[in-house]
């Protein structure tokens, strides 16, 4: 167990720092971006280890480990959905989500609006952006997101909070980087024509192999994965 906690809080540390860093270089506050642990490949042990360590933001892809997390767990943390969602599953995941950071249809929009008006749930949403136009990529184009985006507005009971996006898998995170300014710009774009009571606050944008670049460009929160469990293989 020794091992376990010393090598997490290791990782831990030194994403911390390196947020930190990218933060100071962009001359931003530190605690204007959330470390979201991403634990859907992450052995339960691990988790709990993490949470002792004081990562209370975490993130699963899926509805069935996310509820049988989150029913296990302390009721004190933030969970956070970031894997394609099926309609079928929608009640159960709002149930359990802080926020759901894969909103990738109007469709799915309108059933979690509806559901969530039926359960008196106000459920907070990041619509996922298709910016590096890979096929097999899920989210919204820009020109349709743009054209649909009054529309999407007119929900009463979910509470779009802001925007989505994976940047292409590349070596090099700089290229990543046209990426997470077009998703900052277009973020403004679409603040700019929304109802009043529409605040997209959060740019969730990063993972474990670009998340510098991607505070620099204004990421709210990064969802690191790999790099938090790196070494830990069972
Ligand atoms: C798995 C996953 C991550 C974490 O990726 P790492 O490269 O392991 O840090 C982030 N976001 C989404 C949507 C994911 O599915």
């Amino acid at each position: 167990m020794e091992d376990l906690s010393g090598r997490l809080l290791k990782n831990l540390t030194g994403i911390q720092n390196r947020i930190r860093a990218a933060c100071l270089r962009a001359h931003r506050a530190p605690e204007s971006v959330a470390l979201i642990g991403v634990t859907k490949y992450a052995r339960l042990d691990w988790v709990t280890e993490l949470i002792k360590l004081g990562c209370r933001e975490l993130a699963e892809s899926r509805t069935q480990q996310l509820a049988e997390r989150a029913e296990l767990l302390s009721p004190d943390l933030h969970w956070h959905f970031i894997g394609p969602l099926q309609r079928n599953k929608v009640r159960r995941t709002i149930q359990y989500s802080h926020l759901i950071h894969s909103l990738d249809s109007e469709k799915l929009l309108k059933t979690i609006d509806r559901i969530a008006a039926e359960s008196d749930l106000k459920p907070r949403v990041l619509i996922e952006v298709n910016l590096s136009g890979e096929a097999n990529k899920k989210g919204f184009q820009k020109a349709e997101l743009l054209q649909l985006w009054p529309s999407l507005c007119q929900v009463t009971h979910v509470q779009i909070n802001g925007l989505m996006t994976m940047a292409p898998h590349v070596d090099d995170p700089e290229a990543a980087r046209p990426v997470f300014r077009e998703l900052s710009e277009l973020r403004d774009t679409l603040q700019a024509i929304s109802p009043e009571q529409t605040r997209l606050q959060e740019l969730s944008m990063g993972m474990s192999g670009d998340f510098e670049v991607a505070i620099e460009e204004g990421a709210t929160l990064v969802r690191v994965g790999s790099a938090l469990f790196a070494g830990l293989e069972a």
